[in-house]
């Protein structure tokens, strides 16, 4: 008997399936940000329910499935007409139904995703369904549904805007006479020994695989995986002609320049430093110097007026301020969890970010862009707001141009590959020292700040997030002074 995520695991990789059945404990536990999206997941199927009320729902027992099949077995024949998580175990396969309603006299299907549209894996996922139900009931049609992230949420949360509707029931009927035969295969496989299958692109497709701790524990730290912007099959070809360090890539193998100074700086373990790049990006800047970042947190149900499923909602920033005279100084916004963090936002950075001096941001575009974001939803700082990009300067530029490459970059520019690798033993400018120590962590722990009771708790969860935006501004300041001293 296959569950359907376990028939759904075994069509992207047989091994997945067979390591699931045969060898669990290999399995890699979900990391925060996995374990973000399935309550996400969750929190989303219960609000769909209210597009079909008055259902009852089937309580998920991992101890009892038969018991599940039995209760919903029961609810039909009591002629309920509205089931959620309705289970079936049929045709080998134990499925369960988001939403089932009846109509006329036979069945229609809701699955509900927290995507905002409909993906390839989701009509797989569908058909195994439609194998499954339909040698029990007498199914309709069979439909996504999604959130709507072009809804923008004024006053109450309109579900029937919130969610897209969309019937699939013709995609999923083409797919469903292949089921039985993959089925079979994955049968026999579980029978057999351990699959013999490579790594490859399947690893992370639709899924990234929880057994890549396993499967890929022969990859080294530095390897062809980390040459820079090199499309993934390219990588694996390498990688399947047993090219897998730096030293292994023969001096014939097309590189582009980036990747050829990460093979030889790895090799000579020295940084490449160019002062004229560095010079020339140093020419365009202005005093003061304004270091700035955002943080921002998505939410798929809006919470606020003027929010969208997913919009990028920027709630909390660092500013360090260089004066030409060498003064450093500190400002930042951390906006309050229970209210929409923008409109005190957007009044305290016009006033903080001043009038004329470069904006320096690392990897400018993602700040560019909420700045412009945040001009379309406050009209009445438009102006004011949109002055502030053509201040903007981007301190990854030198690095991406070669001005300073060090070899334990290992092809990665972001702020959290240059810092250590510039600063390897300065306890001041070191994340792990933080309890909050990337900006997906941020993300996830301001999203869910709100649901805190407990205050003193709610603070120090707040004075984490100030240390961890504030390093990443003090980090470009360090950066910046050592590219000059370098220069
Ligand atoms: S890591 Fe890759 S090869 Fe290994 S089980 Fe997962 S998908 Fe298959």
């Amino acid at each position: 008997m296959l569950s359907k995520s376990q028939f759904i695991r075994g069509l992207q990789c047989h091994k997945s399936l067979w390591l699931l059945k045969h060898r669990p404990e290999l399995r890699d536990q979900p990391d925060a940000a996995q374990q973000a999206l399935f309550d996400t997941g969750h929190t989303v199927g219960d609000l769909a329910c209210q597009l079909f009320p008055g259902g009852i729902e089937i309580e998920f027992d991992t101890q009892n499935f038969d018991g599940m099949v039995e209760q919903t077995r029961q609810l039909i024949a009591d002629g309920v007409e509205v089931i959620y998580e309705a289970a079936f175990k049929q045709n080998g396969i134990f499925a369960m139904a988001d939403i089932l309603v009846k109509n006329g006299d036979g069945w229609d299907v809701y699955e509900v995703k927290a995507s905002t549209g409909v993906k390839d894996y989701h009509l797989k996922d569908a058909a195994v369904q439609w194998y499954s139900l339909s040698e029990v009931l007498t199914l309709g049609r069979i439909h996504i549904v999604h959130v709507n992230n072009q809804y923008l949420r004024q006053g109450e949360l309109d579900i029937q805007r919130l969610f897209t509707i969309e019937d699939i029931t013709e995609d999923v009927l083409t797919l469903v006479e292949d089921v039985h035969e993959y089925q079979a295969g994955m049968e026999a496989m579980l029978k057999a020994d351990e699959p013999q299958m490579l790594i490859g692109s399947h690893c992370d497709d639709p899924h990234s695989c929880d057994f890549k701790s396993h499967c890929w524990r022969d990859v080294p730290d530095v390897s062809v995986f980390n040459l820079y912007r090199m499309n993934s099959a390219k990588k694996f070809d390498l990688y399947h002609r047993g090219i897998v360090q730096y030293a292994d890539i023969p001096p014939t193998e097309s590189l582009s320049p980036v990747q050829r100074i990460q093979v030889e700086t790895a090799s000579t373990r020295q940084p490449l430093i160019q002062p004229h790049i560095i010079q020339d990006f140093m020419a365009d800047l202005v005093y003061p110097l304004y270091f700035f970042d955002f943080e921002t947190f998505m939410e798929a149900i809006p919470r606020f007026d003027g929010q969208k499923p997913y919009m990028q909602m920027p709630f909390q920033y660092s500013l360090h301020i260089l004066h030409e005279s060498g003064e450093l100084e500190h400002k930042e916004y951390l906006g309050d969890e229970h209210s929409d963090p923008r409109p005190g936002l957007v009044v305290q950075m016009l006033n903080d970010l001043g009038e004329q001096g470069s904006i320096i941001a690392f990897n400018q575009s993602f700040e560019i862009s909420r700045i412009r974001e945040l001009a379309k939803q406050f009209p009445q700082h438009a102006d004011a707001l949109e002055a502030l990009i053509s201040r903007f300067k981007d301190l990854i530029v030198p690095f991406r141009n070669l001005g300073y490459y060090h070899p334990d970059f290992n092809g990665s520019f972001s702020i959290k590959s240059v810092l250590p690798a510039m600063f390897p033993n300065d306890p001041e400018l070191d994340y792990k020292q933080l309890e909050i120590q990337n900006g997906g962590m941020a993300m996830d722990t301001f999203a869910n700040l709100h649901r805190l009771k407990d205050p003193n708790q709610r603070d120090s969860i707040r004075q984490a997030l100030l240390a961890y935006c504030r390093l990443d501004t003090l980090a470009m300041v360090r950066i910046y002074q050592s590219l000059k001293q370098v220069s």
